[in-house]
């Protein structure tokens, strides 16, 4: 169906894109995408923008490690060197020269290549412990030793998919000597959580154990959003959302951290959830998946926020 293909569904690639096929590349970094030569069909080739090189015959020690970021880098391994000598399936190395968006001409298809800046977000984290009704310990069950995993997880879907960066700031145990019901809901919130967003940080993250909205009554994580900060309250074990293979914790969180990059607005609700299934913050179906959509509120490309604030 496409003459590119992607190395995983979590590479900075999407080919449902529109109008055309569409992948993310780190300025002065790489990414990697698969070009099949059957039919016709051509190499795309560089410009000022980027450049592309066909790296299906070389030897895998000799580039890769450098290159790729997260777990693109154990994926690559697998394919580098593994196809045959002429292979008509050929795997591209794209690399970022100049920060912005430019499409590549590869006969009969196009693709756009969004050369995108790093971007870092610090995050702190507070691990609530409170009294339960009977006077003895609740909270959640991560500790501040959880946090560098973590963020690497995090770091594993953000980098390679929109060139962000999380940076842990705090991990801290946040004791709170008053007694609360089994789950923490907008009440004890608003009296006894709200004002510990630390403000030397773009997210502060609290671990309460269990969490609902008072109204609904559910909830797997919110996000509340004070001006440049932003705080998001997150279940220990959510429930109920993405597909098999993704864990639901880290679904949830890479789903909150969408929305304390700017994702607020739009989409099916108001809220910035997209009609579209199988990628992150879908009202549907999730993945892991940061769609072009989503990509460009989180980390515009240069020329991106112009030609969207004209409209
Ligand atoms: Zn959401």
């Amino acid at each position: 169906m496409f003459g590119f293909e992607e190395l995983s569904q979590t590479s900075g690639v999407d080919l449902l894109a529109q109008p055309h096929p569409f992948m993310t590349v780190p300025l002065r970094g790489s990414n990697f995408i698969f070009r099949d030569l059957m039919k016709g069909s051509q190499l795309p080739t560089g410009n000022h923008f980027v450049d592309v090189k066909d790296i299906t015959d070389i030897p895998a020690g000799r580039f890769v490690m450098d290159l790729a970021q997260g777990d693109l880098l154990a994926g690559l391994f697998a394919f580098v060197g593994m196809l045959p000598p002429g292979s008509m399936r050929r795997l591209l190395v794209i690399t970022g020269k100049i920060p912005g968006i430019t499409t590549l001409g590869a006969n009969p298809d196009k693709i756009d290549v969004a050369v995108l800046r790093p971007k870092t977000a610090a995050v702190t984290m507070k691990f609530l412990h409170y009294l339960d009704r009977d006077g003895g310990k609740a909270g959640t069950i991560w500790t501040p030793a959880d946090a560098d995993r973590i963020i690497s997880a995090m770091n594993n879907i953000y980098s390679q998919q929109a060139n962000i960066t999380f940076k842990l700031h705090k991990a801290d145990p946040l004791e709170i000597n008053e007694h609360f019901g089994p789950i923490i809901m907008d009440e004890v919130y608003d009296k006894y959580l709200k004002d510990k967003l630390d403000k030397d940080a773009d997210v502060t993250v609290l671990f309460v154990g269990r969490w609902a909205h008072s109204r609904v009554q559910t909830a797997n994580a919110t996000t509340n959003h004070y001006g440049k900060n932003h705080v998001i309250v997150i279940n220990d074990k959510p429930t109920g959302e993405g597909v098999k293979d993704i864990d639901p914790f880290e679904l949830t969180l890479a789903h909150e951290l969408a929305h304390s990059l700017g994702v607020t607005q739009g989409g099916v609700d108001g809220h910035g959830h997209q009609k579209r299934n199988h990628v992150l913050l879908s009202a549907g179906q999730q993945s892991l998946k940061i769609s072009k959509d989503i990509a460009r509120i989180i980390n515009p490309w240069d020329g991106e926020a112009t030609r969207a604030a004209r409209h």
